[in-house]
């Protein structure tokens, strides 16, 4: 239990319409980009759109809205009901809209990402053309029986050589689609450049590398597969028939902590306990098959580190996410990770890196 809690980083990335473009499998996806502004209705109450608060004081979020991401004390994004807007101007504070239709974006925007399908066939692709590098296997099924497929990449798949050993997942929030791509990019760029960058041929004979594309199927599935505009899904789809309500949010469905308590603060920070929550932590610690699955992995392989990828956001988190107080034993080495990473890390046009101030440890989980 230990290993899981030891060394995990949280990286939410601001991606609203981030593609694949540079995955060779997308080439014939393409960026949806002439939206007419000018067709945005002010007083809609049925279309929905971004906006981005600048505060420094407290702000009242108007009812109906959803907070997308932010950063404390300096801005937040908000998915509103553009009839809405109104409670925002009242309070005579700044504020920019970033996207005039999200639904429409959405739905535009759904044809841009992989299908499970078609990720699967990704998987399957890089398996077969890097066979000597890489091992495809399922870590198990899921509540709608499909599977939640890992890509281990190393030089000699399969055999434990004592080599240090990473673990990255994405798409534990349903809605995350751009988790995926990530996902898939870094498997990509490992194997395509083996034996053609050094540095990429000494991370794969020298580690062991595991990739949980997708750790939750059935919300992917069902929130873009099956996209209908409207979904804004984020947990898993196990059905209660006992409540009449689907799903758990995977995040809040491990456990965990320092001092070896199997419990740690599962149920306690930032989740609800009510399942037609979408922060519903399940009914235990490690309910659902897609949580067990990645514990399992950790336990069973010698796994150091985590990356587990989130939208939508601008931070680099890393333990503990609960508390400010209590600091993890490598805290000084986290940091000096995570803060590596933040500054790694370019916008779109790959002109600048996050802000020196959009990473830190936070007092609670944003994702
Ligand atoms: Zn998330």
């Amino acid at each position: 239990m230990k290993k899981i809690i030891c060394f995990l980083i949280i990286v939410l990335l601001y991606l609203t319409i981030v593609p694949a473009s540079g995955l060779r499998y997308n080439e014939n996806k393409k960026i949806f980009s002439d939206f007419d502004f000018l067709t945005y209705d002010k007083s809609s109450s049925t279309s929905r759109i971004i906006v981005r608060i600048y505060y420094d004081e407290d702000i009242i979020i108007p009812k109906n809205s959803d907070i997308l991401g932010g950063f404390p004390d300096e801005y937040v994004d908000i998915l509103l009901y553009s009839s809405d807007l109104i409670d925002i101007e009242k309070q005579n504070i700044s504020y920019s809209i970033i996207d005039y239709n999200y639904d429409y974006s959405a739905t535009i925007n759904a044809g841009i990402y992989h299908t499970f399908d078609e990720m699967e066939q990704i998987l399957n692709d890089i398996s077969d053309e890097y066979s000597e590098i890489t091992r495809l296997f399922s870590l198990g099924k899921t509540y709608e029986d499909r599977d939640i497929w890992c890509l281990e990449i190393t030089d000699n798949p399969g055999i434990d050589e004592d080599e240090p050993e990473v673990l990255f997942t994405g798409v534990h929030h349903a809605r995350e689609w751009p988790t995926m791509e990530i996902c898939l990019n870094i498997a990509d760029e490992l194997t395509s450049n083996y034996g053609v960058d050094e540095n990429i041929t000494n991370i794969i004979d020298n580690r062991r590398i595991w990739i949980v594309v997708c750790v939750n199927p059935d919300g992917y599935y069902y929130d873009h597969d099956l996209f209908s505009g409207n979904r804004w899904w984020r947990k898993n789809r196990f059905y209660f028939p006992e409540f009449g309500t689907y799903g758990v949010d995977l995040n809040r469905n491990y456990a965990g902590s320092s001092n070896g308590d199997d419990l740690g603060i599962w149920g306690s920070t930032g989740m609800s306990h009510n399942p037609s929550n979408e922060l519903f932590c399940g009914l235990k610690q490690f309910s659902e098959v897609e949580t067990r699955a990645i514990r399992d992995l950790i336990i069973n392989n010698k796994i150091c580190a985590v990356i587990s990828w989130h939208t939508y956001g601008e931070l680099v988190m890393w333990p503990w996410g609960y508390s400010t107080d209590n600091k993890t034993p490598d805290d000084q080495y986290l940091s000096q990770i995570g803060t590596e990473i933040a500054l790694r890390m370019t916008n779109q046009d790959q002109d600048c890196c996050l802000k020196l101030d959009r990473y830190r440890r936070v007092d609670r989980y944003w994702d």
